[in-house]
């Protein structure tokens, strides 16, 4: 252990004291931002306090805690090493690395160890643990390597990795030596990747041989090859992992993390942290693109640190040594704030899965969560809806009790989806809305205040910090209850959030303030707030369809399918009509698509899924037409193409898909418009 650790460790913030109830964090929130913003500011450690809570001299630009200097690395991993050095930080699990694959690849084996840590190997899946001590040493080696290949602080790094601890590794020492990451999906087109390393002019890419998905391996080195051909700002090198699958024959700029990391092993490296001005940007990372090109968000540091350790304690109810797991990619947003930063800055133990939900079985989830005692689990329905298109009994053969809630987001939870969760699993099941931008909830419920209790179908009520409000799109004027808007936050936006579009200040107005009240940021959803104050999202304002003069979101005709009991999941968009305007389609998998093989039984389906629209919204919304493709198209953090569908519905191009997971979905609709 460095000297600064132990000299620093002393100096830990005190315990805030913890408020009764959400009333009174929400109302201090937003009456007296900077006392509460202050109050919170004590959870982490600053090497220098801030100088201001809050400047708000030029909104929407917003700056929290300036002059404050930290380190996010520093408080995820050393400050941890005083009180919990041999607890767990990580769990890894692989199910693609299993036996089958270490038999076809059998160099797997050795580059574990070269790699360093201990792994253990079971038939269907293979775990490497971590300590904080453990996590304190790669991090310090990865960073080792970074500096001796020239990154500085406010050097840009494109990490382009699969789930693996090497990623969390690159994550943390880039944060530890105050360059910026930004992190692209596993899997994207070179084409993709050449985009992103232009846009944030990309000193290092770090890479690996390959990705696993489904037991089909991706050869990634190769994609980035290709994107550094294509790229007009080259990166000075790249840091290949090698995990021992695909052979590569190395490049000039190609560095061996393996043989780099042994220097700074028998070194003992250590890589005091670079202390950032809570201003200074901690990462980039783009939006899932469901709705038109992706956008560069730019995360600070200090608020960052801040807003995802308060989040931990009064949003999910995570405590130190507890394990959670949220099931993602590093990719998303869910990933950098929830897999990555959030569990360790709160000292916890965080779950990193390398593998699908229903590989080597639907009971795989379960299974892990069973053997690691996992306590708090998040994840976006999708996968949930994969599952439940499987046989029930799978969780039902697992101890699940340490689980306390499950936390859901990035799409609307619909009711059946829950249910299923429920039927299974005795605790709250819990949706809650965020944004890639703002980094961490903004509507969420709060499981360990009682003051206001979970409600089945909504997201929950805006969460401390976010002065949100349904508005009038047009006259900014607040809805009643009951009445749909547009759902829209105040300037300034609370700490974690997006300060800007990276390099793009005009983006960010564009993009996010420029509603008629230039302070007001929009969230681009739709929703409505009951007269209980909760709040329920109505879809995004792409997804709107007017038919005959009715506005109609395509999600709640979505919500009222769901409803049917062969129904895996589905998805409803609008195309042109020449009479009404438009029209509602929907397309929808179930759960066994050999249903719809006899022209009776599609007759029924058909019938019952016209009846639960009629039913619950009208004739008016009832489908032009039903299609039963096997598979929807999918951006790679398991979002519904709506606007790829909607293309297709209307027989053009999809147009720009570089965010689509599964091609084979793009065929899926076109075929079941063929089988009509
Ligand atoms: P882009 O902005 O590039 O189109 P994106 O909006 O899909 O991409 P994300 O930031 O990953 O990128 O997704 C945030 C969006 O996901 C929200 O604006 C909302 O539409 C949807 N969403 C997230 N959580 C929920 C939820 N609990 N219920 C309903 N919708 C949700
Ligand atoms: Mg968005």
């Amino acid at each position: 252990m460095s000297d600064t650790i132990k000299n620093q460790a002393a100096t830990q913030p005190s315990q805030t004291t913890q408020p009764s109830s959400f009333a009174d964090i929400y109302n201090a929130s937003i009456n007296n931002p900077e006392q509460f913003w202050a109050e919170q500011a004590k959870r982490i450690y600053w090497h220098k306090e801030p100088e201001q809570i809050l400047d708000d001299s030029n909104l929407p630009f917003a700056k929290w805690y300036v002059g404050g200097e930290t380190n996010l690395c520093y408080n995820c991993v050393d400050r941890h090493i005083p009180d919990r050095a041999e607890q767990d930080a990580f769990v890894w699990l692989s199910s693609e690395i299993n036996q089958e694959l270490i038999q076809t690849f059998p160099a797997v084996v050795d580059a574990f160890k070269d790699l360093g840590n201990n792994v253990e190997f079971y038939t269907d899946y293979t775990k490497r643990r971590l300590t904080y001590n453990d996590l304190y040493k790669e991090v310090n080696y990865f960073a080792d390597v970074l500096q001796r290949h020239g990154i500085e602080k406010g050097d840009r790094v494109i990490i382009y990795m699969p789930m693996i601890l090497e990623a969390a590794y690159a994550m943390l020492a880039c944060a530890r030596i105050g360059a910026v990451h930004s992190v692209v999906f596993g899997g994207f087109a070179a084409h993709n990747l050449a985009i992103r390393m232009d846009d944030a002019e990309a000193k290092m890419v770090i890479t690996v041989d390959s990705g696993l998905r489904g037991g089909k391996v991706i050869n990634y080195k190769n994609l980035v090859d290709k994107g550094v051909e294509q790229a007009n700002v080259k990166p000075e090198h790249v840091l290949v992992v090698n995990r021992g699958i695909l052979p590569y024959e190395p490049k000039d700029k190609d560095i061996d993390y393996a043989s780099q990391r042994r220097i700074s092993c028998d070194a003992n490296a250590v890589v005091e942290p670079v202390w950032l001005e809570s201003n200074e940007p901690s990462y980039l990372l783009y939006t899932s693109g469901t709705t038109g090109t992706p956008k560069g968000v730019q995360r600070d540091t200090g608020g960052h640190a801040v807003a995802l350790t308060t989040s931990m304690d009064y949003i999910y109810d995570g405590k130190a040594g507890e394990t959670f797991w949220a099931i993602s990619d590093i990719g998303w947003a869910v990933g950098h704030s929830y897999t990555i930063y959030a569990p360790l800055l709160a000292g916890m133990t965080s779950v990193m899965y390398e593998g699908l939900p229903h590989r080597p079985n639907p009971g795989i989830w379960w299974r892990i969560v069973e053997a690691n005692k996992v306590n708090i689990l998040f994840t976006a329905p999708t996968g949930v809806r994969m599952l439940k298109k499987q046989d029930e009994t799978w969780m039902t053969r697992y101890d699940v009790s340490s689980v306390k809630s499950f936390f859901l987001a990035g799409e609307p939870l619909d009711e059946s989806t829950a249910n299923w969760l429920t039927k299974h699993l005795n605790v709250p099941i819990l949706d809650h809305y965020w944004q890639t931008e703002s980094g961490w909830p903004i509507l969420s419920n709060t499981p360990k205040f009682n003051d206001k209790p979970h409600k089945k179908g909504s997201p929950g009520f805006p969460m401390y910090g976010y002065d949100a409000q349904v508005i009038h799109e047009d006259t900014g004027e607040p809805c009643a209850a009951g009445e749909k808007g547009l759902l829209a936050i105040r300037a300034p936006l609370p700490p974690g959030c997006l300060t800007t579009v990276w390099r793009n200040d005009k983006r960010f107005i564009d993009s996010y303030f420029s509603l008629t009240d230039s302070n007001q940021y929009s969230t681009s959803d739709y929703a409505v707030v009951d007269e209980d104050g909760y709040f329920h999202i109505l879809g995004r304002t792409d997804d709107v369809i007017n038919v005959a003069g009715h506005r109609i979101g395509t999600q709640e005709i979505e919500e009222a399918i769901s409803t049917h009991p062969e129904m895996a999941e589905c998805a409803v968009v609008g195309i042109q009509d020449e009479l009404k305007g438009e029209l509602p389609i929907a397309f929808c998998v179930l759960k066994d698509h050999e249903q719809v093989t006899t022209t009776e039984n599609r007759f029924r389906i058909e019938q019952q899924v016209i009846g639960a629209v009629v039913k619950s919204l009208g004739g008016i919304a009832r489908p032009a037409a039903i299609y039963f493709p096997q598979a929807l198209p999918k951006t790679r953090s398991g979002k519904i193409l709506r606007r790829a569908i909607r293309a297709l519905a209307e027989g053009k191009e999809t147009g720009d898909m570089s965010t689509l997971d599964n091609p084979v979905a793009i065929d899926a609709i076109k075929q079941s418009m063929k089988d009509y």
